[in-house]
This record gives structure tokens, C-alpha cells and sequence, in this order.
């Protein structure tokens, strides 16, 4: 299979454009991104019109999808194109749209702006995109738009590392790159070979081309070809349709029960929800973000690697991802303030200095800051230079996640204590301690480090929990800084009230209370980090209040996202796992829950394989020589071993 190029860094080469007349060419290539005679008119004509799409959207019904796949982003106009008529045919509250696009040298977002002034009917929706158009980033980006009725997965690379590394089943094609003569490349074998790969019985296909080698490529590949007009001075263009008998429609999802009223479990009902799938949300707690996502405030953070893995891949999309996610809370539960990380001790500022020497990362993602911008930017004096991330901040966690689960198709069971979960007439039941009963086609276990006891399938898990204490600085007696700080603790700016600091990591201490050794700690790493922010002498510990939570975290400090599987790696159809985020839930959690609700509706899928294979939650068995069913009466096919 084939690796995603992950070498010097995540930054991509941008594309290098003239304007002639108004409209865009690749320097590059030496081709035109779309017609001079009518790029929006070509558009319609030969992508939307011969893949039949008006008729095609209008019979989409609630909680179905459509997938449009396109070689070549460029400008974004197929896409806009494509996002208006989508409005205009399919006004069903929860179908979506989905667009899968690759694109090798991404247009800078000012040059895109450019390119798409020139189209103002499609303005709001090209405001839209530019909003949440992603850093240039190696790999796969997803961006939900239009409240999730449109979503967007593009790909920066190469068209066929993107066909090999993304999971989705199109149902249309746009093959969209420069003319096979300017470009031959994408126009290769292989790449046509994957198109097939990633196409059904019935997918269609149409290209502004029709030179003979496409055709006949296509052709071998499955493909029933033929030729039709081209648009404005093109002669000819090829349209075609995948062979075999049509698949069935894709049958709806019914409910799912959502165990855990954390972030996680509420970023994942929500997102169901929105697809029109119905969710049954379950908590013991008697609302949601109570226990480890009930802190006051909690930083959007991660620690990026200094080699550019599959690991950091997956940390760079979660965070850009949760900025996008949460930008329409600004002001209510997110405050984008930017986060300092501090290189604070010796090992850190090497890390940092072998990060920025192997790596190239867009300034809007990171940069590098000397002491005194650090100063500058964080609003507290400091001696250390470090990371300045612009675009993260900090979160009120608990109060976004009750915001969130306030939709119809949320159905919230709180004060309920789940016991066991087992299958049971193509269900699952949820028995609560008090005997009462919750029946769903499927399942979600995100319930933090209660997770593994909930699992129903008996095993020895590599998960732990891993106890955390913050303190609550009161605006008097702490000097607040602009932005959140992180290091050896973190400081968040005041909420208005207080300024969260922490967190203890404590391996081998399940004590469910603050203690003031906790806050001891958390006090005395502060002052060392940032002399001047806290007066030590105007704190006791023991009148210093907090909070503790339980972080659930696992053996490789990956997140687990996906099918649950038994120790022999077989999939316990309809239940899945979304948990060991360990600190960095409120960063993985967006990213996770459209993932999983990817899976779960069986839509194309955000994350592309090398990552969903660092997630996969079959990890997670530490043997497998004991893995069975609990309850004995389970029919699912686990066998004991
Ligand atoms: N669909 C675009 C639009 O709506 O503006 C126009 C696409 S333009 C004709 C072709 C695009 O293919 C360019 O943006 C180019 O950078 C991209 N491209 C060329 N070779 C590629 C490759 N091997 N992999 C991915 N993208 C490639």
C-alpha cells in the first residue's frame, strides 16, 4: 500500500498562478484552472450536467448522501457549483453532501479569493469556504459546511497517494486535472485503475477530455464509454458509467445509544443527530460534561512531533479541525486567545529546536517566538522563547457540551447508571443498575475511563486512568495572561472569575477529592514557570480550590476510535469505541466524532488509513488467548478461547 509522502514537514507547495484576463493559469502546467469563455457555464455543462446530478440530488432522501469525487481542487468553482445545486435540488434537513477532491498544489487562500470573486452568485458559499479553507497541509483536511449538509474532504498530494490513502465510495466523477498533454500524471494507469476502486455499479463519470488514451483507460477499467459535445470551442468530452447492476440505496441508520455525556459523547450525538440519525445519549451524571469534561476551562493543545508521522499527522488534523469546529462558539464557549508553548526547560527547548529544524508548518498553524514576543503575545513577562499556536485558545467544556446535546433528534437519558450492554434480537440492551432497560441498533461507548467495564466482549485492556487536579487561581491573587500558556502546567487566561492552572498527572492515586498536595504541586510548577504570575505566600493550599477528573488513557497515548473488535480481531458488529483521549479530548474529540459518525452512517470516511489504523481500537486487547463474551448468552460471534 501506499505511505503518505511524510517528510520534511507538513507544508505543502502552494500553486503559482498568472492572471490573464482575469482568469487563472498555472504557471506550472501552463493550462487554464477552467474555460475563458465561461468557467461557471463549462462547469455546469460538463461535469454537473453529464453525471445527471440535478436529477440525482432531488431523490436523496433524509439521512441519505451523496459522494461527488474530482481530480484537481484548483479554484474550487466544480465545488461551489456543485455545493449551489445540492441547495437547490435536495432540501432534506439531514442528506449530505459529500466532495472528495485532491489537489497537489493547493491555491493560497488570497488567490483563491481571487479566482473565486470572479463568480458573484456564488459568493456566500465561496465566504464559506475561505472561512474554513485549511492550512496547506500535506494530507486529508475535512471541513463541514453549510451545518454539516456539505462536506468537503480535500486532499492535498497527489492524486493517487489521495486514492490510496482515503476510504469513499463515489457515485460521480469529475476528472478535472490540465489537459493529459500538460499533465500527464494524473491521467496515468494506476490512477484510473483507483478510480474503479473507489466507484460502484452505476457511478458515472465525465471529463472535459477526450483524448483516446483516457477513454480506452477508463474502458479497461470497467468503464462503459462514449463521447459527447464539449463545451464552448471543445470539440468533443467522454461521459460514462461503471458497469453491473445498480447497488441497492444505502439503508438508513437507527438509533444509536451514546454511552458517556463527556465531550466525546456529546460531539459524536450531536453529529449523528445532524445526519438525521436518532441518539439516545446516556449518562449516570444528571446532565452532560460533568466529569473529566466539566473543568471550567480547558486548552485546545497538542504536542506536535519532531518527525512528521502518521501520529503527528493526526495531531495537526485534530487541531485544525477543533479550530474550525468550534469557531462558531467564539465568544459563548471558545475564546480563541492563541496558546504559547513554552520551550521551559533545557529538554523542551531542544525538542523545540529539532521540531522547527525538520519541519516546515504554515504560520498560521505555529511559529517560532523569542522571549520577548512570547511576552508580548502571552501578556506575562517570561525569559523562555516558544511555539505560538494563533489560532487555539481555551474552552468552557462543560457548558458547550450541554449546549450541544439540545437537538430533536437527541433523546438525553441522564441519572442512568449503565451496567451491562448486550446484543439481543439484532439490538443492543443497556441495563441500568436499577433494571431498567435501553434497546439500540448500535452502540457508542465514550465514557472516558469508565469504558473498559463497560466493554461487552471479556478481555485485558491496555487502558488506564490517570488522575488530574487543577486549581482555581482567583483574579486577585493571579496576574492573568492574554492568552493560554502551556509548559510544564498550563495557565489559562481569567474566565472573569478565576484562571485554571494544572494539571497533576497522577499515575497510581485514584483519589476522588482535591487535595492540597495536588494544589501544592500545581502552584509551585506555575511559579517556577512563570515567576511573577502567582504569589506563593497569598495561596494556601489547603483553602485553594479545584477540580479532579479522570483522564482514561492508553499504552501508546493514541486515541481509540472505531469498531470494537474481540481478541481475535473480528468485529462485534454495531458497537464502537470512542475513548482514551487521554488529555487531549477537547482537541481529538471533533475530529473523532465526525470520524466514527463517518463510519457509523457508512459515508466517506474523514480519516485517511494510515491513521484509522493508529485508532483501531483491536489495539487495545493485551492478549488475545482470553478474550470471550461476559455474558454467555451473547450471540455475538466472539469465541472462547
Ligand atoms: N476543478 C478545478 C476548479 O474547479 O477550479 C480546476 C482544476 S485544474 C484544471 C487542475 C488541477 O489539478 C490543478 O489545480 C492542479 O494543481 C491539479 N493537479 C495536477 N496534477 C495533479 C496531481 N498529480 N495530483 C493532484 N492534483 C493535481
Amino acid at each position: 500500500m501506499h505511505e503518505q509522502p511524510f517528510s520534511g514537514g507538513p507544508a505543502v507547495d502552494s500553486a503559482e498562478l498568472i492572471w490573464r484576463d482575469g482568469v487563472p493559469e498555472s504557471a506550472r502546467f501552463g493550462d487554464v484552472y477552467f474555460s475563458r469563455d465561461n468557467g461557471l457555464e463549462e462547469t455546469r455543462y460538463v461535469f454537473i450536467g453529464h453525471n445527471r446530478l440535478a436529477e440525482r440530488f432531488a431523490k436523496i432522501p433524509d439521512g441519505g448522501h451523496f459522494v461527488v469525487a474530482e481530480t484537481g481542487f484548483g479554484t474550487g468553482l466544480n465545488f461551489l457549483a456543485t455545493w449551489q445545486l445540492w441547495q437547490r435540488q435536495n432540501t432534506s434537513e439531514s442528506a449530505v453532501l459529500h466532495y472528495v477532491s485532491a489537489e497537489r498544489y493547493p491555491l493560497t487562500r488570497e488567490d483563491l479569493a481571487r479566482a473565486l470573486a470572479l463568480w458573484p452568485e456564488l459568493s456566500g458559499l465561496a465566504e464559506q469556504l475561505l472561512e474554513n479553507y485549511p492550512p496547506l497541509t500535506q494530507g486529508a483536511h475535512r471541513l463541514v459546511l453549510a451545518g454539516g449538509r456539505v462536506r468537503l474532504t480535500l486532499y492535498f498530494g497527489d492524486v493517487l497517494d489521495a486514492w490510496h490513502a482515503l476510504d469513499f465510495t463515489a457515485d460521480a466523477w469529475f476528472l478535472d486535472g490540465f489537459a493529459p498533454a500538460c499533465n500527464p500524471d494524473m491521467w496515468l494507469d494506476d490512477a484510473i485503475a483507483q478510480i474503479t476502486q473507489h466507484s460502484r455499479p452505476g457511478t458515472t463519470v465525465a471529463t472535459f477530455t477526450a483524448v483516446g488514451r483516457v477513454r480506452r483507460a477508463l474502458e479497461q477499467h470497467g468503464f462503459s464509454m462514449r463521447k459527447a459535445a464539449g463545451f464552448g470551442r471543445k470539440r468533443d468530452m467522454l461521459v460514462g458509467e461503471l458497469a453491473g447492476l445498480e447497488a441497492a440505496s444505502t439503508k438508513r441508520t437507527g438509533p444509536v445509544a451514546v454511552v458517556g455525556a463527556g465531550i466525546a459523547g456529546c460531539l459524536t450525538a450531536r453529529n449523528l443527530a445532524e445526519r438525521g440519525v436518532p441518539v439516545i445519549l446516556i449518562d449516570s451524571a444528571d446532565r452532560a460534561g460533568t466529569a473529566a469534561s466539566g473543568n471550567l476551562q480547558g486548552a485546545l493543545y497538542v504536542k506536535l512531533g519532531v518527525e512528521f508521522n502518521a501520529q503527528t499527522q493526526f495531531a495537526l488534523s485534530a487541531l485544525t479541525f477543533s479550530q474550525r469546529y468550534y469557531q462558531p462558539y467564539t465568544g459563548r464557549f471558545w475564546h480563541p486567545t492563541g496558546l504559547l508553548q513554552l520551550a521551559w526547560n533545557e529538554q523542551e527547548q531542544s525538542r523545540q529546536q529539532r521540531f522547527l529544524a525538520r519541519n516546515r508548518y504554515p504560520v498560521e498553524i505555529l511559529q517560532s517566538v523569542d522571549a520577548e514576543t512570547a511576552s508580548e503575545l502571552a501578556g506575562v513577562t517570561t525569559d523562555k522563547r516558544g511555539l505560538w499556536f494563533p489560532g487555539s485558545g481555551w474552552l468552557e467544556p462543560g457548558a458547550l457540551c450541554r449546549a450541544i446535546v439540545n437537538h430533536p433528534l437527541i433523546e438525553t437519558r441522564f441519572g442512568f447508571h449503565a451496567d451491562r450492554l448486550m446484543p439481543c434480537n439484532g439490538n443492543w440492551h443497556i441495563s441500568g443498575c436499577d433494571g431498567a432497560d435501553i434497546a439500540a441498533e448500535s452502540l457508542v461507548i465514550a465514557a472516558g475511563h469508565r469504558s473498559p467495564e463497560l466493554i461487552p466482549i471479556r478481555g485485558d485492556y491496555r487502558f488506564k486512568a490517570i488522575r488530574g487536579q487543577v486549581s482555581h487561581l482567583p483574579d486577585a491573587l493571579v496576574h492573568s495572561p492574554k492568552a493560554v500558556i502551556c509548559g510544564q502546567k498550563y495557565l489559562n487566561p481569567s474566565n472573569g472569575q478565576v484562571a485554571v492552572t494544572g494539571a497533576t498527572f497522577d499515575l497510581n492515586d485514584q483519589h476522588p477529592n482535591v487535595t492540597p498536595t495536588g494544589h501544592q504541586e500545581n502552584l509551585s510548577e506555575l511559579a517556577e514557570m512563570l515567576p511573577g504570575v502567582v504569589d506563593l505566600a497569598q495561596i494556601a493550599p489547603e483553602a485553594a480550590e479545584g477540580r479532579v477528573g479522570f483522564r482514561c488513557t492508553t499504552h501508546d497515548y493514541q486515541p481509540v476510535a472505531g469498531n470494537l473488535t474481540d481478541g481475535l480481531n473480528r468485529p462485534v458488529e454495531g458497537v464502537y469505541l470512542l475513548t482514551g483521549l487521554g488529555s487531549k479530548g477537547l482537541t481529538y474529540a471533533p475530529l473523532l466524532a465526525e470520524y466514527l459518525a463517518d463510519r457509523i452512517t457508512g459515508q466517506p470516511l474523514s480519516l485517511p488509513r494510515a491513521i484509522q489504523t493508529r485508532l483501531n481500537p483491536g489495539r487495545m486487547h493485551k492478549t488475545t488467548a482470553h478474550s470471550a463474551t461476559k455474558h454467555t448468552e451473547v450471540s455475538v460471534e466472539t469465541a472462547v478461547k
